[in-house]
């Protein structure tokens, strides 16, 4: 082992961040003890089946891991770090674990509304949630389902590929909306509306009273639903508490440099509970995509290791409903202008630029992704376009393969 390098490592997490990073440190060759802390009893799997495939029932967690047990790890599932120190993790079991490099990877948690609490009322994140959720469904046979963002509508499809009949409730004026521009939006909305689900958008849900058997939610404006079940799907808040106790510097995340650094020298951050520098456009940002996690775990491993980290991908993510799978990349904003260039949006099967200016901010597709995967490598060079020459002969230039 290089001298400099920590000979006692923890990770605080057990979900792909954590996983990934422990994976990275073994494999350059680190044969210091590596201790991982989990708060979940099932460690390591992948957690974008939880709304997919696990809530369909079609594959068990077993079929979902994210590799195989890393020799020489001591995996603490079912633990839970409830404070730290600059030398120690303390655990809400056992003794302090000791440490000379920590990597916060506590990604975040389903946010609440301020909805009175019953038993058919369920938010979703972890693979424990999965079960008394879908129970829920089979038994009411109904589902509404509060917020229209990515998992909310990836549960509202399973939801009906169970059965059930399914509402899902937006307060934007369009589902996706954090994602997808108004075109795509809509081709969500007339996807689930083809597979038999209500949308309805610019609602805030203020209250929840449950009538018997019966959950009925009300508006803001007035309006009402009612169904069995219901699921609040409403976004995710990053676990920044341990970060806070250590007086490391917090925006909507732990902020960290381009190695995953923190404000604190012996301290890292990574995936979704990381707010990370956008080193191509400038500002900062915090990925909450699968990819975002595995590359800034496998960036903090080298980081601790001091071993050189290079620059973090451009970020990319998916989402399946209704078997349509959906790939997006870049960091799009609301007025960023999208010119497809190839196939068709009202086809369900086509690749969209986000353009800013003349700069390449982002890409969203149904179909092509390898398409996705070049215009990742024009935004990583920064490239700007010429809008006259946007279009499959532009994607298929070899201008537009990696470099
Ligand atoms: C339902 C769902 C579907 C998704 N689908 C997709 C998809 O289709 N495509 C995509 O790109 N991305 C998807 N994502 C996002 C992707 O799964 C996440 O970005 C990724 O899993 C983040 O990994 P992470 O390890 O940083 O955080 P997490 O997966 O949140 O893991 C953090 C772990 O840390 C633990 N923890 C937190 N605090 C403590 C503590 N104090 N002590 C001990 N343990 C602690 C938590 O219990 C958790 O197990 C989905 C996410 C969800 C919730």
């Amino acid at each position: 082992m290089n001298t400099g390098q920590p000979e006692n490592i923890v990770i605080v997490g057990t979900g792909a961040t954590g996983y990934t990073a422990a994976k990275v440190l073994r494999a350059e060759g680190f044969t210091g003890s590596i201790t991982q802390i989990g708060s979940e009893q099932e460690a390591t799997y992948r957690r974008p089946a939880v709304s997919k495939e696990l809530l369909l029932g079609t594959k068990s967690v077993d079929q979902v891991r994210l590799g195989a047990p890393i020799d020489g790890v001591d995996v603490r599932a079912g633990v839970t770090a409830v404070a730290v120190t600059d030398s120690a993790v303390q655990l809400d079991e056992g003794d302090p674990v000791p440490y000379d490099a920590l990597l916060l990877a506590t990604g975040s948690r389903a946010r609440q509304l301020d909805l009175p609490s019953s038993a058919h009322v369920f938010t979703l994140r972890t693979v424990a949630d999965v079960a008394p959720l879908h129970a829920d469904i089979e038994r009411t046979g109904s589902l509404l389902v509060i917020g229209g963002g990515l998992i909310g509508c990836e549960a509202a499809a399973a939801a009906r590929s169970l059965g059930a009949e399914v509402t899902v409730l937006e307060a934007a004026s369009a589902p996706l909306n954090r994602i997808a521009p108004a075109a795509i939006s809509q081709m969500y909305r007339d996807l689930h509306a083809d597979n038999g689900i209500e949308m309805h958008t610019d609602v805030i849900v203020t209250t929840l009273e449950e009538r018997g058997e019966i959950l009925v939610v009300t508006s803001a404006d007035g309006r009402s639903w009612s169904a069995g079940t219901v699921l609040v799907s409403v976004g995710a808040v990053p676990n920044t508490e341990l970060a806070a106790q250590l007086g490391l510097e917090i925006g909507s995340g732990i902020l960290v440099d381009a190695g995953m650094r923190t404000s604190t020298p012996t301290v890292y951050a990574a995936g979704d509970v990381a707010e990370v520098p956008n080193t191509i456009l400038g500002g900062t940002y915090r990925s909450e995509h699968w990819n975002g996690a595995v590359d800034q775990a496998t960036r903090a491993a080298r980081s601790i290791l001091g071993l050189d980290v290079g620059s973090l991908d451009v970020p990319w993510g998916w989402s399946t409903q209704h078997g349509v799978n959906l790939q997006f990349a870049g960091w799009t904003g609301v007025d960023d202008e999208y010119v497809v260039v190839r196939g068709s949006i009202e086809d369900r099967r086509f690749t969209a630029c986000a353009l800013r200016g003349d700069t390449l901010v982002g890409a969203i597709g149904v179909g092509y992704p390898k398409d996705i995967r070049q215009i990742r490598s024009l935004i990583a060079h920064g490239d700007r376009v010429d809008r006259e020459l946007l279009g499959e002969d532009w994607l298929d230039q070899p201008h537009a393969v990696v470099r």
